[in-house]
C-alpha cells in the first residue's frame, strides 16, 4: 500500500445512497462540475462496483490507465480545460462491466483498499467518492482506507419515495455507527420538469428529503427534479461537461 497519495487532497467527501438508481452518480458528477465551476480542483473516485457509470456521464470511455512511481495516474475529463477534473473509476480496470459483481467480498475489499490509496491525485481541493449503493463491507473498506487520511463527511442522496422505505435511514444509522459526519441530504428526482412548458409536476411526492433532514438533524442541501434533458446530457457526457451549468438543474442545490 502506498502512502501519501491523499496528502495534497484538502477535502474528501463520500456520496452515499440507500439503494441503486436514485441518482447517486448523477449527483456526484453534478457536485464535481459545480465545484469545478467555482474554481476548485476536483477529483472523483468511482468505487461503485455495481454500476460504475461516471466515465459514461463524463464521456471518457474506457481509457488505458497508466502507472507512475506513486501509483495510478487519474484520467482527465475535458483535458483542454485549465480547471481539470481528475477521475479514477473501477470501470477502467475491469475487462467487462459485469466482472466485479461476481467477485467475492475479500477481492472486492482488497481492490477498494488499493484503489483508495494507490491513485496519484496530486493537488486537489476536493475528492468526491462515489460509493456502491446501500451499506456493505465495501463501504467499510472505503472508510477504513480513507480514514488513514481524513474524511470530511458524506452527502446522502435519496428520492422522495425512498425516504419512506427506510433505505436512507439505514444509511444514516451507518453514518452514525461509523462516526461519519452527514454533510447533508439531497432529494433527487423530486418532481418532473416538462420539456415543453418547463413546469415541474410532483409525480411521486415532494419534501420527504427535507423532512428526513429535519428528523435526523442533518442539513437539507436541495432538491433536483427529474429532467429528461439531464438524462440525455448524461448519456452524451461531453455535451453535459461543456454545457454545465446551463445544462443542469443542479442550480437547485448550488
Ligand atoms: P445511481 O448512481 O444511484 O445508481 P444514477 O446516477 O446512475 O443512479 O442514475 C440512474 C439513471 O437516472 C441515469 O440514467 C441518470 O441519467 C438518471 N437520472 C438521475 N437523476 C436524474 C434527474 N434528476 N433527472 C433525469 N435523469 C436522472
Amino acid at each position: 500500500m502506498r502512502k501519501g497519495n491523499l496528502d495534497q487532497v484538502k477535502h474528501v467527501l463520500l456520496v452515499l445512497s440507500g439503494k441503486g438508481g436514485v441518482g447517486k452518480s448523477t449527483i456526484t458528477t453534478e457536485l464535481a462540475l459545480a465545484f469545478r465551476h467555482a474554481g476548485k480542483k476536483v477529483g472523483i473516485l468511482d468505487v461503485d462496483l455495481c454500476g460504475p457509470s461516471i466515465p459514461r456521464m463524463l464521456s471518457v470511455g474506457k481509457p488505458e490507465v497508466h502507472q507512475c512511481d506513486s501509483g495510478w495516474v487519474p484520467v482527465y475529463a475535458d483535458p483542454q480545460q485549465q480547471q481539470q477534473l481528475a477521475l479514477m473509476s473501477i470501470a477502467f480496470l475491469l475487462e467487462d462491466s459485469d466482472e466485479a459483481v461476481i467477485w467475492r467480498g475479500p477481492k472486492k475489499t482488497a481492490l477498494i483498499g488499493q484503489f483508495v490509496s494507490d491513485v496519484a491525485w496530486g493537488e486537489l481541493d476536493i475528492l468526491l467518492v462515489d460509493t456502491p449503493p446501500g451499506t456493505s463491507d465495501e463501504h467499510l473498506a472505503v472508510l477504513e482506507n480513507l480514514r488513514k487520511h481524513r474524511v470530511d463527511g458524506a452527502v446522502l442522496v435519496t428520492t422522495p419515495q425512498a425516504v419512506s422505505t427506510g433505505d436512507v435511514r439505514r444509511e444514516i444509522t451507518f453514518c452514525k455507527k461509523t462516526n461519519l459526519k452527514i454533510l447533508g441530504i439531497v432529494e433527487n428526482m423530486s418532481g418532473f420538469v416538462c420539456p415543453h412548458c418547463s413546469e415541474c409536476s410532483n409525480i411521486f411526492s415532494k419534501g420527504g428529503g427535507e423532512e428526513l433532514a429535519k428528523l435526523t438533524g442533518s442539513a437539507f442541501l436541495g432538491s433536483v427534479p427529474l429532467d429528461p434533458l439531464l438524462t440525455e446530457s448524461l448519456e452524451e457526457g461531453r455535451d453535459f461537461l461543456q454545457a454545465f451549468p446551463e445544462s443542469s438543474t443542479f442550480t437547485a442545490i448550488s
